[in-house]
């Protein structure tokens, strides 16, 4: 569990105020001009230490990535933060942006200087209309405090942050979509490599990172990497901002360690599930872009990447939905697969085509037609989908339906067998 002196979103649920003067007495701006004078590999260093791992979904090390940073590119370099949060399962960016922007904000001035970045982006969902509000608001405090802009922090570092509301679209957060986005074009994903840290936006190396990413930085680098990587478990380190939403009695955000039992998570901060542990049909743990497990596997599974993955699953934004046994399952995956049909951006034909076949599939699953036959077709069709597009949207359409067919197979043929004997019963 968590010490009370080891959580660094000591804010979240925004009993205090988000101003620039109750951040400072939390102690955000606390020792921001000593850590830039440590200099930019220092920076880095202790990030690639401190083993955090990406918070928006994919788990890649934060140090690694900043260090492929081209540092001698005669090139600007630009930082862009992620928070066009809009998986659904996930509210914890939101949150941050909500009650802790000025943590967000000395985190975005220490990642810019330690890749050398004069400019960010921070990419906010277009309907995050108070959040951003709220973002402007603390960004102006920042500057008239002298805490960014020519001379941010009195280091000799100039910073700028720009907020840019984007449309809405769900795939404006995946990486490279979001560079189009900002340049001013239609959010779609570019083909990789190059990658952003290399080719990135308006062509120059670009480090795009999550909200909850950057914001732990400066805790790291004040901390340090050591005390990081002393929370969760290796390979999967610090602390970790945990949605739980569905059939809970207390839906919450919460802050605990990497590692915490899926179990623990549920009972201990939302009031367990609704109806008792035994009442629980599922789960989709790392938000809808990963595979549901079922009860069994809820029973001992840990909250980290690694040992997600090994259940075949992932951690992904730790967006928990937890669905008890009154969820019609096949209509939950169902309305997903709606969702991603209509959120791919039709550049490539697996996504374009597949997602919404399956979508109809899903639906005509839903009315109990179909066969034994076309449950296999449907995997079949995922994993011809999965990995074979530009972007992990196309991945993340097939993963709820092979989490259903895997684990929940019974259920779908249950619906048909209904749909069957109510058809004899009406002839
Ligand atoms: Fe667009 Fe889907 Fe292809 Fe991603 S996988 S680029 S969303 S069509």
């Amino acid at each position: 569990m968590l010490k009370h002196e080891d959580h660094i979103f000591t804010n979240l649920n925004g009993y205090n105020s988000f101003k620039l003067n109750e951040a400072k007495s939390r102690g955000v701006w606390n020792d921001t001009k000593k850590i830039i004078q440590r200099g930019s590999s220092w920076l880095i260093n202790e990030i690639r230490l401190s083993d955090l791992r990406g918070r928006g979904g994919a788990g890649f090390p934060t140090g690694l990535k900043w260090s492929f940073i081209p540092q001698k590119s005669k090139l600007p370099k630009y930082l862009v933060v992620n928070a066009d949060e809009s998986e659904p399962g996930t509210c914890k960016d939101r949150d941050i942006i909500r009650h802790e922007p000025h943590k967000l904000i000395e985190g975005c001035l220490l990642s810019g200087f330690a890749i050398g970045a004069h400019t960010c982006y921070i990419y906010t969902r277009g309907e995050f209309y108070n959040e951003t509000n709220i973002l402007q608001t603390a960004i102006d405090e920042a500057y008239k405090d002298g805490l960014i802009g020519k001379n941010s922090c009195n280091s000799g570092w100039h910073f700028d942050i720009y907020l840019h509301r984007g449309a809405g679209a769900y795939i404006a957060g995946e990486e490279t979509a979001m560079l189009e986005s900002l340049e001013g074009k239609k959010a779609q994903p570019r083909l990789k490599p190059p990658f952003p840290a290399i080719v990135g936006l308006y062509g120059c190396p670009t480090i795009i990172n999550n909200v909850e990413t950057i914001a732990v930085v400066p805790d790291i680098l004040k901390r340090g990497s050591a005390w990081f990587s002393s929370l969760g478990k290796q390979n999967n380190t610090g602390s970790k901002i945990f949605c739980i939403s569905g059939h809970v009695n207390k839906p919450c955000n919460i802050e605990e360690e990497l590692g915490i039992p899926l179990k623990e998570l549920i009972e201990k901060y939302s009031g367990g599930v609704i109806g008792g542990w035994n009442n629980l049909l599922a789960v989709i743990p790392g938000g809808a872009s990963v595979p549901l497990i079922p009860k069994k596997i809820c029973d001992d599974v840990h909250m980290d990447f690694d040992s997600l993955e090994k259940v075949n699953s992932g951690l992904g934004t730790a967006g928990v939905i937890v669905m008890n046994k009154s969820t019609d399952l096949l209509k939950a995956i169902s309305r997903l697969s709606r969702f991603y049909k209509k959120e791919s951006c039709g550049q490539c034909t697996p996504c374009r085509e597949g997602a919404g076949w399956m979508w109809r599939v899903m639906e005509r699953f839903c009315k109990g037609q179909g066969s034994i036959d076309e449950i296999d077709t449907l995997y079949e069709v995922s994993k011809e989908v999965e990995g074979h597009t530009i972007c992990a949207l196309g991945d993340a359409a097939a993963a709820p339906i092979q989490g259903l067919i895997k684990n929940f197979r019974h259920l779908i043929i249950q619906k048909f067998q209904k749909s069957n004997n109510l058809k004899k019963e009406v002839a």
